[in-house]
């Protein structure tokens, strides 16, 4: 008698192994719907899914994974505790003005490259990359000794 897959919560370990090793298979993957597809067809005979929600925080949080965040202006930007992107801390900016006080002027994440000024930039598409290339396929990082002459 075959047992029904059960429908478990997976850890964010385990999310983060299989997002990245599917990052490194494609290189670049354009967007948090299309990283969640590649998870979820690996997720699959495990009876787990995920949402693209929480694979792009993972895939920004686990640090191995480069992000690249389009946004557009939505008005001014309002109080915010977390950033948008990944949930981490943000940090505020601020400008020096002519009579040398400080005006804040936005934010800025402390983990992933989203940031944001009075006009809020609000986060809509996202490109993952692999931040460390196949070893295979002749690039030219590997030390190669000068070629011998006869
Ligand atoms: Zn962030």
């Amino acid at each position: 008698m075959a047992e029904p897959a059960p429908r478990k919560r997976l850890k964010d370990e385990e999310v983060v192994a299989i997002l990245v090793k599917v990052i490194l298979e494609e290189g670049t993957v354009a967007s948090q719907t299309r990283l969640a597809e590649l998870v979820n067809r690996q997720l699959k005979r495990r009876g787990a899914a995920v949402t693209p929600a929480r694979v792009r925080v993972l895939a920004v949080r686990s640090g191995l994974v480069g992000l690249t965040v389009r946004t557009r202006s939505d008005g001014p930007t309002p109080d915010l505790e977390r950033c948008p992107v990944c949930h981490s801390k943000l940090r505020r900016t601020a400008n020096r003005t002519l009579t040398g006080a400080t005006a804040q002027t936005g934010y800025r994440c402390t983990r992933c490259p989203w940031w944001t000024g009075r006009e809020m930039r609000v986060p809509h598409h996202y490109v993952f990359q692999a931040k460390v290339a196949r070893a295979e396929g002749g690039g030219q990082i590997s030390f190669v000794p000068a070629q011998r002459r006869l």
